[in-house]
């Protein structure tokens, strides 16, 4: 992800824009930031930004999570290759230079229309793949933020080929089928024109070479699958659906070529007693009849121990009391958000006669009317205390 902005207010749609709107709007800001037009310093990371929202809002799926999630629905399934993996950009091909040029290996190309002069497939060290791991904490453990060491298996460089595949002493021959190039191109001839499509060789799988003498180690593939332990950090504050990047901790790439990258996605938990809502905690109190009605202090469970909190004369159930700070750290600045605390009165269901006998005493006023307290003494209401508590 490159930018935490709304996709649909970025591209300047509503929320139930067509696919046609989605796409002629991003057209128009495509050419607006292209980097190649626009010099303004900030035109490559606005023209990112577009193209992101635009493969994001033109993939069904992709649309279909953002709108459920947001950008956590799209960070915690996708990344950034697969955003722009599968990504619509037909009648873009224009701009296939330029998303290359920016998005790198990310950015896929158009597939099949090698002759609308797009840019060439370099064949070459290729990049490792980016690898995902998903990783459970406690909501104690999202508040606190945490240290863990990880075990992620992984491909790395063979260290007895060295990642070539070859056999130590021998080295690997160009390609036959593509003459070390990596790529076959087919031409195809429609009522359109003539279409020129590039594929990758299905011989020596891009590489642009054969191996005769496979490595015995890794029988050629030049990769060995290992364990590595990992140490992540989460953040205090961290949320469901969070991925944390870890750069280069991903599969080795082939020789030559960087890593891929680790992203570790976070799931938080469901809490016995808390509930999450963004960084407020929701938390049911249960309180009894004469708690509610006479007021009472009580000592409620947080996220950072125990506090003592007030319930006023005459508390209704379901209200909400606030401890201010007594939720979740924000993740982006400091502070906290507070805890929710919904009073839920119980009401009796088996009363001792004695218990009976004072709420008939009480004969409490219905709603409108105000109850009279008794004067001096022990009152009826010190007596339901008692009998309640
Ligand atoms: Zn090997
Ligand atoms: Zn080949």
């Amino acid at each position: 992800m490159t930018t935490t902005r709304d996709y649909y207010e970025i591209l300047g749609v509503s929320k139930d824009a067509t696919e046609a709107e989605i796409k002629k709007e991003y057209r128009k800001l495509a050419m607006k930031y292209h980097p190649d037009k626009n010099k303004e310093p900030d035109a490559e990371e606005k023209f990112k930004e577009i193209s992101e929202a635009y493969a994001v809002l033109s993939d069904t799926e992709k649309r279909e999570q953002y709108d459920r999630f947001g950008h956590a629905g799209i960070d915690s399934r996708y990344t950034q290759e697969d955003i722009f993996r599968g990504a619509d950009f037909r009648g873009f091909e224009d701009l296939e230079d330029i998303l290359g040029g920016i998005f790198g290996g990310a950015f896929g190309g158009f597939g099949g229309f090698g002759g609308f002069g797009g840019r060439q497939q370099r064949r070459g060290p290729v990049r490792g793949s980016d690898l995902r791991y998903d990783m459970t904490i406690t909501l104690e453990q999202a508040a606190k933020g945490t240290e863990t060491t990880i075990n992620v298996p992984r491909a790395e460089r063979c260290d007895v080929c060295g990642g070539t595949g070859a056999k130590p002493g021998t080295s690997p021959k160009t390609c036959s089928n593509c003459h070390g190039s990596g790529q076959v191109t087919h031409a195809r001839d429609t009522p359109f024109g003539r279409f020129m499509s590039t594929t990758t060789c299905n011989v020596c799988h891009g590489t642009g070479e054969e191996i005769e003498e496979p490595c015995p180690a890794c029988r050629g593939t030049g990769k060995q699958k290992k364990v590595r332990k990992i140490s992540v950090k989460t953040p205090k504050g961290a949320d469901n659906g969070m991925r944390l990047k870890i750069s280069g901790e991903g599969e080795d790439g082939s020789p030559g070529a960087p890593p891929g990258d680790l992203y570790v996605v976070i799931h938080v938990e469901p809490h016995k007693l808390f509930e999450r809502a963004g960084d407020d905690i929701l938390f049911e109190l249960p309180v009894n009849f004469s708690q509610a009605a006479l007021g009472a202090d009580v000592m409620v469970p947080t996220l950072h121990g125990k506090v003592k909190m007030s319930i006023k004369l005459g508390t209704q159930t379901h209200s909400i009391l606030r401890l201010k700070g007594k939720g979740m750290p924000y993740l982006h600045g400091r502070g906290q958000g507070d805890q929710l605390v919904r009073v839920i009165v119980k009401t009796p269901t088996k009363l001792t006669d004695e218990q009976k006998e004072l709420l008939k005493k009480l004969n409490l006023p219905n709603e409108g009317e105000t109850a009279k307290h008794s004067k001096g003494g022990k009152g009826i209401f010190d007596k339901v205390k008692e009998a309640f508590d």
